[in-house]
């Protein structure tokens, strides 16, 4: 007997060739029906034998296209309709109704798929080589959006007419290209051009084997991506390297290698199973793989790091410029001065980038919104985000229960910004750090653009405490909204637990660098019994002073001095280690009376500052040359081991609160630099220090709380070595424990629990 389904479809269903998949699943069944796209994501109507319709519902999600992301699928029976003649065995996309309001997903920026690949590599193909060759099921999307419905027209596809044998792709709904807005060919679509440093277009038959050329005698070309101008060079060559590091003036920051394939990557890193999986996902991040040494990758690419950031090609022209080139490697990293944001534009990027790029290999298909790439790490076999951009961005993470519509506009460093309406947290792109001016601009450009291809009218705007912060001042300047200003720390916490679908409170450790406190301190070494709508200060770390504040954070070696004096006074001068020996006196004089007199050294229980300290102590690094880069090596210092060993910390009750006093953990270090221990070998004393600190204070919570659920966040989380052993041991220890995996655990995920928090406040 026949039956009729009606079936509603919501997600990332539209644009991503959803309707010809479902076209083809019904038809290679007989069923009968329709398909048209709503306001919410497609609504199926599908006719015939039980069975067969029931097969076909089964099959409807696990075969959907690479692009589409169901998020849910709802069925209802409804009433056959009679067969009419001509119509028997009819499966049709029909139109969608005027006027519906579009509140469908847009699909990220992807990787361009197999199909696509291999007919650019086809010379019986009219894609042959074409650098924008894509399909529904690959390519731009986000990026090339200047507003909704997506549609040709919006986006910056819309200067380029299709050819009349594009044109027939794009309408025939059996075809791989049926509405892919940004279909192209070698007749009608965007093309490459090499451009000298000031801009002039050189005169080539091949642009792409010029650039090549240029790769080839080791200068640097800036190569116009998906979501910006990238900076490249031969990843083999040393010379070319220091070269783009002098002119980048980066000095020690790792650079992302690009590898043609999996092969490749293997030959330079130790690949696993999950690692291959997450290069070769459609997103194409830069994942952070364990190094192969030797190998053809100069040590000067990632220095002091026991990891390369490596990914894979995603656009069709970098495909073309490794193939042309065969090379083993290219740097790629993001076209722009130390922090500054990226540059998309072609004239922008030769006025910001002409003194750091010998060539430009542009084209003219605007970006118009720049899309830093993606990078993630894996851990436990699960990837986890460390800056979720390109690939990812503008997919929500999906919460657990409907939301007010707000804005939250994030921290200062690594900033993003967040939209949330319904059960939707819209996370942006990577912002970058708020205090360079062009950062700023982008700042804006972020929330407006969001807001614009969203259809999103904040009523709150949640911000940091953090008086300073650019971001809070220009929350505070908006009017039309509701103001909630929302604790650094409370919103790690919170963000960890909103992608974890958490409920009530937990036990938070928000571990990280800087966050502004509510008694005026530095916090960053916080113990959290929280919800989202409020939290109290459960344990934090002992105050140290910060001597010079800033200062302090881009020199650990002053911080490895304010601990001594805090812990011993002046009879650490009389230490007996080469950290004393080295000093400089006269600095550490200034420096001490500094922490005495208490001038200019604001307190902290920052745990950044505590790793930065130790780091300085055993001679790892007195100075960085970019953020984290002293905590980044002394995890990287850790030799494989069984080793066991622990330094130990005092938990001490005050109050209601515990604080985590750090002098019994810097007795036994100093004890064993005494004896000449190596680095190695105290760094891990020190992670399993932490770790077993966290432990014994988590039960303490657990029992005077009965809270058992424990969520990990902050920047330090950014650390394997700590991040895994401590799961492992709470787990051990009987706690439910949440990390994060959606979104960084560092400032890049702040602004989702900040939105979670502000709309909590207000319900309250
Ligand atoms: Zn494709
Ligand atoms: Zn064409
Ligand atoms: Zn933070």
């Amino acid at each position: 007997m026949d039956v009729r389904r009606q079936i509603e479809v919501s997600g990332i269903v539209q644009g991503v060739g959803f309707r010809p998949y479902v076209y083809r699943l019904a038809t290679g069944r007989h069923l009968r029906g329709t398909i048209r796209n709503t306001s919410a994501g497609v609504t199926i109507e599908i006719q015939g034998p039980a069975e067969t319709v029931q097969d076909f519902v089964e099959h409807l999600p696990a075969e959907a296209p690479p692009l589409a992301r169901i998020t849910n699928v709802a069925v209802h029976d409804v009433p056959c309709v009679a067969e009419q003649v001509g119509d028997v065995q009819d499966f049709c996309i029909v139109h969608s109704r005027e006027g519906e309001e579009v509140r469908t997903l847009i699909s990220p920026d992807v990787a361009i798929c197999p199909d696509c690949l291999r007919e650019m590599f086809d010379p019986k193909d009219r894609r042959y080589r074409y650098p924008f060759i894509n399909c529904t099921n690959c390519g731009p999307r986000f990026t090339i959006i200047r507003d909704i419905p997506y549609d040709r027209p919006s986006t910056s596809m819309a200067m380029f007419p299709m050819c009349p044998a594009c044109l027939a792709e794009y309408e025939n709904p059996l075809d791989r290209r049926f509405h892919a807005q940004p279909n192209a060919c070698w007749t009608c679509g965007p093309g490459v051009e090499l451009w000298d440093k000031s801009g002039k277009r050189i005169g080539c038959r091949d642009a792409i084997a010029e650039a090549v050329s240029g790769l080839d005698t080791g200068l640097v070309v800036a190569v116009k991506g998906l979501g910006g101008f990238h900076l490249a060079v031969d990843a083999t060559n040393p010379a070319a390297v220091a070269l783009l590091r002098q002119r980048k003036r980066r000095v020690e920051k790792p650079f992302a290698v690009m590898v043609p394939d999996l092969q490749a990557a293997r030959e330079i890193c130790e690949l696993d199973g999950a690692l291959a999986t997450v290069l070769q996902s459609i997103q194409r991040p830069i994942v952070l793989v364990p190094k192969r040494t030797p190998s053809a990758i100069p040590d000067s690419v990632a220095p002091c790091n026991r990891y390369l950031g490596i990914f894979l090609p995603y656009t069709p022209l970098h495909y073309l410029l490794l193939a042309e080139g065969g090379f083993k490697a290219l740097v790629m990293t993001s076209g722009n001065l130390s922090e500054e944001p990226i540059a998309i534009d072609n004239r922008e990027a030769v006025q910001r980038l002409g003194g750091l790029a010998d060539y430009f290999l542009v084209h003219n298909r605007d970006i118009l919104l720049r899309c830093d790439d993606s990078v993630v790490r894996v851990a436990g076999g699960i990837p986890r985000q460390l800056r979720r951009s390109r690939g990812f961005v503008p997919v929500p993470v999906f919460l657990k229960d409907d939301q007010p519509s707000v804005l939250a506009v994030g921290g200062e460093l690594k900033n993003t910004i967040c939209l949330t309406k319904g059960k939707h947290a819209f996370l942006s792109q990577h912002v970058g750090d708020l205090e360079n001016v062009e950062s700023y601009s982008f700042f804006h450009e972020a929330i407006q653009h969001l807001e614009r291809i969203l259809q999103i009218r904040p009523e709150i705007i949640a911000y940091d405490l953090h008086p300073n912060y650019f971001s809070t001042k220009w929350a505070l300047q908006q009017s039309g909204a509701k103001l909630v200003g929302v604790q650094h720390h409370h919103a790690h916490i919170a963000s960890c637990m909103a992608e974890n679908h958490l409920e009530g409170r937990v036990i938070g450790f928000a571990l990280d660098g800087t966050g502004y406190g509510t008694d005026g301190n530095i916090w960053g070494g916080e113990v959290l019994i929280a919800g989202y709508e409020d939290f109290e200060r459960a344990a934090h770390f002992e105050y140290v002073p910060l001597p010079g504040g800033e200062a302090a954070i881009r020199e650990p070696g002053r911080m490895a001095v304010s601990y001594l004096a805090h812990h011993f006074g002046r009879e650490f001068l009389r230490l007996s280690i080469p950290f004393v020996r080295q000093l400089d006196m006269a600095k550490t004089e200034l420096l001490l009376r500094m922490v005495e007199r208490k001038v200019n050294s604001p307190l902290t229980s920052s745990c950044g500052r505590l790793f930065d300290a130790v780091a300085a102590l055993i001679g790892i690094r007195q100075e960085v040359n970019y953020e984290a880069q002293a905590a980044i090596e002394l995890e990287m210092a850790i030799l494989p081991s069984e080793e066991e060993t622990a330094y130990p910390l005092n938990l001490l009750p005050q109050g209601d609160q515990w604080i985590i006093g750090t002098r019994p953990l810097f007795e036994a270090l100093l004890d064993d630099l005494g004896r000449n221990l190596p680095a190695g070998s105290i760094s891990r004393r020190f992670h399993n220090g932490l770790v077993e600190g966290v432990v014994q204070l988590a039960t303490l919570l657990r029992n005077k709380t009965d809270l058992h659920r424990v969520c990990l966040s902050g920047g330090t989380f950014h650390n394997v070595y700590l991040s895994q052993r401590l799961e492992a041991h709470l787990s051990e220890a009987g706690f439910e424990v949440f990390t994060q995996k959606e979104v960084p655990p560092g400032d890049g995920g702040l602004s989702l629990g900040q939105a979670l928090v502000a709309a909590a406040k207000l319900r309250a």
